[in-house]
């Protein structure tokens, strides 16, 4: 939102301008992040507070009710089905320097590797007959997911209410250049 304008002012200043337009749309509160669903963030980086690359990147979260979770007992499928339903979505305009995108781009190119490298093992140890093998391409495999969500995660999602949205995940660096959060919800 607001980049692709053609009467932007010169990179410089277009943080500012960010800054200004969304005053009313994002705020701190302890180490969360609070926004109205669809604000453009200031452009800077979410992480450590840098200026942000530009264009900055259109980011869509969900969430639903943790209790809903307990329905997976009755059926991954019928959880899932239910989830896409009843889940909440807040979009989110946000930017991340150039330092923060190549790690993101390191530990998803790390995951796609050591998934690729445990389905290998799993296929050779399977052949082989070789039992410690698969189990350990297996593992690498979990492992992989593991780097690949936690390091390329941008923020994490902890509620979505009727107004607001909260985060966790952003620097307190960027945090501490918001504005606090006054209201109860
Ligand atoms: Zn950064």
């Amino acid at each position: 939102m607001g980049t692709l304008n053609p009467y932007r002012p010169p990179a410089s200043r277009l943080s500012e301008a960010l800054s200004l337009e969304v005053g009313g749309d994002c705020w701190r509160d302890g180490k969360d992040l609070v926004v109205r669903p669809g604000c453009t963030l200031p452009g800077r980086c979410i992480k450590c507070n840098e200026p942000a690359e530009l264009p900055m990147r259109h980011a869509r979260f969900y969430w639903h009710h943790p209790a809903l979770y307990l329905t997976v007992f009755l059926g991954l499928l019928l959880y899932l089905v239910l989830a896409l339903f009843v889940r909440r979505r807040t979009p989110v305009t946000l930017g991340l320097c150039t330092r923060h995108v190549r790690r993101r781009r390191a530990s998803l190119a790390l995951a796609f590797g050591g998934t690729a490298l445990g389905i290998g093992a799993i296929a050779y140890g399977m052949q082989r007959d070789a039992g410690p093998l698969w189990m350990a391409g297996a593992a690498l495999i979990v492992a992989s997911l593991i780097v690949g969500i936690v390091g390329s995660r941008l923020l994490v999602v902890t509620r979505i209410g009727e107004n607001y949205t909260r985060f966790r995940g952003a620097g307190a660096e960027f945090l501490a250049t918001l504005p606090a959060f006054y209201r109860t919800r």
